[in-house]
């Protein structure tokens, strides 16, 4: 009998290495531990990031790994969850979120689209680095077909780092995926007590754990005393409403940021277009204003089909559209940053060349 119950957790633990080695879903493990009827099922999407890093000193808290841990050992490391929810993990990759392409981008977003149809899932978190986490979730606001909760979480220091930041802020997702308030809001940010919309937050500092902000829209709630409170819904259109599907895309139009400046140039609209971009995202300056000499280089490149959209580097406020735009066929980024209007840009893309119809999309997503 003894040797029977040695073999049992022997088995179970190389199926175990064996999952988390092999890159495939940990479900199975998980669905075999007792499931609490009473408690919403969240599944949990790995992608990396500091959330998943680590370093050899408690103290370095930038110097570290970051996409380095499985996620099988960040739900291992926050016993809490199975509390909230019956939670079951998936790595879906273990890169650090600078390395975020459209491939993964989109195996992502299909996997979700996925496992919704199976009803299997009340919820879902995502676990990702912060540097390129609101692009990951304004695409996958526009693309997931549910009003099912969907929350984007990371972390500003490894866990290994003294006061982690990690294990309560997945704790955090893993309740707000669970719950019923979070239903139909969109794809959801939360970070070191936050609830933001995908929409509306960006990072706005290199290294604090308050880095996520939302200052010009504000945040739709926060997540304080182990309680959900929303205050906020998204008025721009999302998930359900969505018109972009990317179940037969393999891949997306190329869409590039140039940046502006004093002295700037037109060579690098010149260089994308010769690259083959289909779309241009200016980071202008102020209200997105560009140099006469940048905007030699765009009116050649709108006049050659490239679709010219107007943003801006200052980090808050909304790119106005005037005169130059109807005379260049140009497009307004609306309050999208840089890199939130070029995951809009390339989801429009698919759908039309069509620049006026492009703004549409810009006004209402
Ligand atoms: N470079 C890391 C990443 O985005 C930083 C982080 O996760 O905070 O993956």
């Amino acid at each position: 009998m003894i040797f029977l119950i040695a073999l049992y957790v022997f088995s179970e633990s190389i199926t175990a290495t064996h999952s988390l080695a092999s890159n495939r879903p940990i479900e199975e493990k998980a669905e075999t531990t007792s499931k609490n009827q009473k408690l919403k099922n969240v599944k949990i999407l790995a992608t990396g990031g500091t959330i998943a890093g680590s370093a050899s000193s408690k103290t370095d808290t930038t110097g570290y790994q970051a996409g380095v841990l499985g996620i099988e050992t960040l739900i291992n490391a926050v016993p809490e969850l199975k509390q909230v929810a019956n939670v079951c993990g998936e790595q879906i990759a273990n890169i650090r979120s600078q390395n975020m392409d459209n491939k993964i981008l989109l195996k992502l977003s299909k996997r979700i689209n996925e496992l919704l149809k199976t009803k299997a899932v009340d919820g879902f978190v995502v676990t990702h680095g912060t540097d390129t986490l609101e692009e990951t979730a304004y695409f996958l606001n526009l693309v997931i077909k549910s009003s099912k909760p969907v929350v984007i979480v990371g972390s500003m220091r490894p866990a290994s780092a003294l006061s982690a930041d990690g294990p309560l802020n997945l704790y955090n997702a893993v309740k707000i995926a669970a719950s019923e308030e979070a239903k139909n809001k969109g794809v959801l940010i939360s970070l070191n007590g936050r609830i933001g919309s995908a929409r509306y937050i960006t990072k706005t500092n290199t290294t604090t754990t308050d880095t996520f902000q939302s200052e010009e829209q504000g945040y739709l709630g926060a997540i304080a005393g182990n309680k959900i409170y929303f205050y906020n819904e998204p008025t721009r259109k999302h998930t359900t409403e969505s018109v972009f599907d990317i179940t037969k895309l393999d891949e997306l139009p190329q869409v590039d940021i140039i940046y502006g400046y004093q002295n700037d140039n037109r060579y690098f609209y010149d260089a994308a277009v010769k690259a083959g971009a289909k779309g241009i995202i200016i980071a202008g300056v102020g209200n997105g204003s560009i140099s006469d000499h940048a905007l030699e280089g765009a009116k050649a490149a709108a006049k050659k089909g490239v679709i010219i959209i107007r943003s801006s580097h200052v980090g808050n406020g909304i790119v106005t559209r005037e005169k130059t735009d109807d005379e260049n066929n140009f497009v307004t980024a609306d309050s999208l940053n840089p890199q939130k209007a070029r995951i809009l840009a390339m989801l429009a893309l698919t759908k039309t060349n069509d620049p006026k119809e492009i703004q549409r999309f810009f006004n209402v997503y």
